[in-house]
């Protein structure tokens, strides 16, 4: 009988093995799947976790189940969306306790519906190195892989030189230093008194939660104004990052005019097999497609808003390049209100050029800014906003065809298109009219100094004196830093390896590529610690989701590799 080892049993194996069973083998095949967590949610959608915590997607932009759209090479399975599943309101953005039990029913349903000739063993164990064929599990028990799947999701790293200074520090002078962790994995017990938090993405907000309503503060509404009624036990949260603003909210409507058909400006067949830097060919055409996304909506949704006949507007847009005066003359001859223009560099960094005489002042400005934003991102009338965000979902899913990751797409993607739900930022809001969130500013600083870190930033000339300090991030992957073992047992022997961004670097198949450069012939590696990491998010509805394609592939080249 042929094995299988998968070594990870999140989202992605589950997935992966879904596509194998669509693919019916014929050849007798046991799976064997390897995880600590349960199998189908693994350790991010694990149920055991505080119940406040919640998904950054809404229900019906959630499936585990290949569609009509789907043009893979394995036949479509068709199944409920989150929302169908979980018969949650479909713009709702639910918990993921929710989550996490429609991942469960997945994983049981794909495996009962499994032909007899495939079996799966789960071990609920942790994988701790792998040696030839034989993958070392920490029960103790030895396990033979004709193939091997890493789907090891989001790793833990061992520390930067920067936070071990920094828990040096903590550790001498009594303080408290978080490391960037899942928040959910966290040790926040010692996180009292005034906290200075690094970070002002979806890791904040997931601490913000658990260290105020988690502590016990509750929320009332009072004439249609959320207020934060602090335990007591909660910290002060003094909050900063290079931008210095939250990630911008999830918006809250849907499409009002039609759906674009993407992509239509930056296509990676076209690009294909050219010498390409980002900043100079590829960036530019990301940009304008992610501003016809934009202009498509608004023209489309909203004819009012706009001077000009939509087929006009498009020919010309068609000729001109994005970072163009041309372009430019287009946007004020066709669109009259500036705030309905798209300006991706003022999105980028809103804070740019702008000090406050005091930190007070800077407070109002900031909570001004965020409702600004919550209510544009819950207001159908600007629902281009949404035409640019699947745009930038097209856009996510081009550029790694052509070339690996950039680091600051990567940041401005997530703080576009992967923002909070609104009402975390109204809690935000509750929580900075209580005193209890302040912000510090832009390009915000940190020093140790003795008995405390202090915090700053240009915007304000404020300094925080605090007594903790967490790394409001996910660590960053990196192979040499990784503290998997599987991972690090593979790269002693130099059977792994990694680009300059630290990600371990597979093959288009998914194949682990050595420090020779040669291609694994047995074992894979899927996720976002990989070079193949673009489609890490879930999968929506009637979008021929890039992770099942990617599944489908891997699918038949394990089975193919294992001789069906
Ligand atoms: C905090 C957080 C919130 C997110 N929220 C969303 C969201 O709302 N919407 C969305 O679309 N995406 C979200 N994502 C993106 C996320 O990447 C996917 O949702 C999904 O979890 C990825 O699945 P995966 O199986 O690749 O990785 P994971 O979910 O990380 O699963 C990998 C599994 O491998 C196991 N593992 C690792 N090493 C070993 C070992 N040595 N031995 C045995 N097992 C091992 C882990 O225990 C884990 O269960 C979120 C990610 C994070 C971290």
């Amino acid at each position: 009988m042929r094995s299988l080892v998968v070594i990870g049993g999140g989202p992605r194996a589950a997935g992966l093995l879904e596509r194998i069973a669509a693919q019916s083998p014929t050849s007798p095949l046991t799976v064997h799947v390897i995880d600590p967590h349960p199998p189908g949610a693994g350790r991010v959608w694990r149920h055991a976790q505080s119940p406040l915590l919640r998904m950054n997607s809404m229900a019906e932009d959630v499936t585990v189940f290949t569609d009509s759209s789907f043009d893979g090479v394995g036949p479509v399975r068709p199944g409920p969306s989150l929302a169908e599943w979980g018969d949650v309101d479909p713009t709702s953005f639910p918990s993921r306790q929710v989550q996490s039990k429609y991942l469960s029913w997945f994983f049981h349903h794909v495996r009962e519906s499994l032909p007899p000739n495939i079996s799966v063993s789960v071990h609920e164990a942790r994988a701790l190195k792998v040696v030839g064929n034989w993958v070392w599990l920490d029960s103790g028990e030895p396990l033979r892989a004709d193939v091997l799947v890493l789907a090891l999701g989001h790793l833990d790293a061992e520390p930067e030189p920067e936070h071990r200074k920094l828990a040096e520090h903590a550790a001498e002078h009594g303080l408290v230093h978080v490391p960037p962790l899942y928040s959910a994995d966290a040790d926040l017990s010692e996180v009292t008194g005034d906290v200075v938090l690094r970070g002002f993405g979806l890791a904040f907000i997931d601490l913000m939660v658990l260290l105020t309503e988690g502590r016990g503060g509750t929320y009332e509404r009072i004439d249609g104004v959320l207020r934060y009624v602090p335990s007591g036990l909660e910290p002060r949260l003094f909050v900063g990052s290079r931008r210095g603003v939250p990630y911008h909210s999830k918006t809250g409507y849907r499409l009002q005019g039609t759906r674009p058909v993407l992509p239509h400006f930056f296509v990676a067949d076209d690009l294909r097999g050219r010498a390409l830097d980002f900043r100079a060919d590829v960036w530019p055409l990301m940009a304008k497609e992610i501003a016809w996304g934009y202009y498509h909506e608004l023209f489309t949704g909203h004819p009012g808003l706009v001077r000009m006949p939509f087929v006009e507007f498009a020919t010309s847009y068609a000729a001109f390049p994005w970072y163009s005066a041309e372009m430019r003359e287009l946007e004020l001859l066709a669109v009259p209100d500036p705030d309905d223009r798209i300006d991706f560099e003022r999105l980028d960094r809103p804070l740019t050029g702008l000090t406050f005489a005091s930190g007070e002042e800077f407070q109002d400005y900031l909570r001004a800014y965020i409702e600004a934003d919550v209510t544009r991102r819950s207001d159908p009338r600007h629902s281009a906003d949404l035409g640019a965000f699947l745009a930038l979902l097209s856009v996510y899913g081009q550029l790694p065809q052509l070339m690996p990751f950039d680091g600051w797409w990567h940041g401005y993607f997530s703080y576009l298109a992967s923002g909070p739900p609104p009402d975390r930022l109204e809690e935000l809001l509750a929580l900075s009219r209580a005193g209890v969130v302040r912000f510090v500013g832009a390009d915000m600083w940190v020093e140790a100094v003795d008995g405390a870190f202090l915090a700053g930033s240009p915007t304000t000339p404020d300094v925080v004196r605090a007594n903790g300090l967490v790394e409001a991030r996910l660590p960053t992957h990196s192979l040499s830093r990784t503290a998997d073992p599987v991972l690090q047992s593979l790269r002693v022997v130099g059977d792994v390896s990694e680009d300059d961004t630290g990600l371990v670097r597979v093959s288009p198949e998914g194949r682990l590529i050595n420090e020779r450069g040669e291609e694994d012939p047995v074992r894979f590696a899927v996720g976002p610690y990989t070079t193949g990491k673009a489609y890490a998010a879930f999968a929506r509805p009637n979008t021929n989701a890039p992770a099942f394609r990617q599944n489908d592939v891997l699918a038949r080249t394990i089975l193919r590799t294992l001789g069906d």
